[in-house]
This record gives structure tokens, sequence and C-alpha cells, in this order.
């Protein structure tokens, strides 16, 4: 059981931060955590969430409400315990120097921070692009400010930060810049046009995958995703894949 160390904390529309004293083993830039998200079995199975922070004892994550489980979490209130298992799965390469590029979108914003915290202390230099829909959807940009060597934010309409996907700026961004990886995480269609650029430019790429998990530890192969290796399973073979052996179009 993990204990809340504060009420959840709305950080945007919709999305709320969720903070618990952790005594379990540290968590990887990447991994997630399975939450039950009640008491009853109604919902029965457990929600996968990417690990967004991890320091002093403290694991945060960030959830966007989307459906009861999600709505469910922002109902808790200090001291409540829930029952989280993790860390879970694969996490991303934590290169030692040079320069990553992490693109994200939406909620898949959220494993990125924890990620450019790490890279950031290997001495890696690190450029963020964060997309999002709209202004009242951005969380904790200020965060990612204090860490990131710089931080392109874009919106779908402009509202924030430039207007237009991460995709459409990130040919921009490469030419302006050397980098030795990307890593992305957001929607399948986001990362599949980010693995295509990055592909295209000869860049490393791994994506974080959040396609609907069953049990998230690998034995009801709910969540598999097929590559040009076979079919893997996204929560015990990822969520963090080699983006450029994913058949993409499998997962539209
Ligand atoms: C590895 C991993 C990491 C994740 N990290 C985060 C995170 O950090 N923060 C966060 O808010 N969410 C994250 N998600 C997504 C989150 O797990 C789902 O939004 C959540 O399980 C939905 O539960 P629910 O009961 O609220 O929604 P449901 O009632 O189950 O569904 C509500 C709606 O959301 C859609 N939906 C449900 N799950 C997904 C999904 N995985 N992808 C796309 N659409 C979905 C359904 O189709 C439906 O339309 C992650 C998912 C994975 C696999």
């Amino acid at each position: 059981m993990a204990q809340l160390i504060a009420d959840p904390r709305e950080v945007a529309r919709g999305h709320h931060e969720l903070a618990f004293a952790w005594d379990g083993a540290a968590p990887l830039p990447g991994q997630f955590i399975s939450i039950k998200v009640n008491e009853g079995s109604d919902p029965l199975i457990r929600r996968p969430f990417s690990v967004y922070d991890f320091r002093e004892g403290v694991l945060r994550i960030v959830v966007k409400s989307v459906g009861r489980g999600t709505r469910e979490l922002s109902r808790y209130a200090k001291g409540d315990a829930l029952d989280v298992l993790g860390p879970l799965g694969r996490g991303f390469s934590v290169r030692e120097g040079g320069s990553v590029l992490l693109v994200g979108g939406g909620v898949g914003n959220a494993p990125l921070y924890f990620l450019a915290r790490a890279l950031v202390a290997k001495g890696t230099a690190v450029t963020c692009v964060y997309g999002s829909r709209d202004a009242g959807q951005v969380y904790l940009s200020h965060e990612f400010l204090e860490v990131c060597d710089r931080l392109v934010i874009t919106t779908d309409d402009g509202s924030a930060g430039q207007q237009g996907t991460v995709a459409d700026l990130l040919p921009g961004v490469l030419d302006g810049g050397a980098f030795d990886m990307i890593c992305t995480c957001g929607p399948a269609l986001m990362m599949k046009a980010v693995t295509e650029i990055a592909v295209s430019r000869k860049v490393p790429v791994e994506v974080s995958l959040e396609n609907y998990f069953g049990c998230g530890v690998g034995l009801c192969y709910g969540c598999t995703v097929d590559t040009v290796n076979g079919n893997r399973r996204a929560c015990v073979d990822g969520p963090v894949m080699d983006g450029s052996v994913i058949r993409w179009d499998s997962l539209d």
C-alpha cells in the first residue's frame, strides 16, 4: 500500500498530481506503477501510470481524468492508502553526456520530466518539445523549464507557446541542433510521426507506449504490439521500446 502525502492537486484542467510516500524499489525513468483505483472489484483491472518524479521517498504521478478509474483517483485525500504495484516495465536509456531531445504529447509529457532530471544529472543536455492541446492543459511547465536546457511548448490552437503539433515543429528543432537520441511519449499517432522523422534523420528513437494494458505484468497479453521482431508485450517488454522496430499501423 502507498499513502498519499497530500490531497490530489489540480495542475491543469482535468489533470491531478498525486504524491505517494514510497518505500519500495526506486523507479527508473519510463517505468510505471499500477494502481487499484478502489477497494471494490469494479473496476477490477489496475490502471497504469508513468512515474512523473521520484525523490526523497516521494513518488509523483500526473493523472488525466478520462474515465471512471482516473476520476476516482482524483477524489482521494491526504493520508489515504492505495494498492500500488511497481515500479514495472522497462524504462528509457539514460545517456551519459551528449544531447537528447524529449518530445511529449499531453499526459505523455509526464515521464519525460523524470527522464530529463536523470539525464541532466548525467551531464546530458536536454531539449524538450512539450505538446498540448491548449494552454489549459499544460501542466507543471515551470518544473520542465527549471530542468531542461531548452523548452519548446506547442499547442494545437496556439493558446500557449508556438502553434502546431510537435510533429510540425520537430524538423525545425532538429535543424537547429545535433541530437544523439530522441525519447518520446504521447498518443500513438504522434509517436509514429516522431519515429518517422527520427528514422529519416538517422537519430535513434525510444518511445513509451501507452496502449491499453490488462494485467500490467505480462500474463494476459492484452497490450501486445506488433514489431519487426514479432509480438511484444508493452507492459514487460516496454513500455519503452525502440520506435523503429514497431509496426505503427497495428496501433492505429
Ligand atoms: C504505460 C502507461 C503509462 C501511462 N501513464 C499515464 C500517466 O502518467 N497519466 C495518465 O493520466 N494516464 C496514463 N496512462 C493512461 C491511463 O492508464 C488510462 O488513461 C487509464 O487507465 C484510464 O482509466 P479510466 O478507468 O479512467 O478510463 P476507462 O473508463 O477505462 O476509459 C475511459 C476512456 O479512456 C480511454 N482509454 C483508457 N485507457 C486508455 C489508454 N491507455 N490509451 C488511450 N485511451 C485510453 C478509453 O477508450 C475510454 O474512451 C498510461 C497508460 C500506460 C499503458
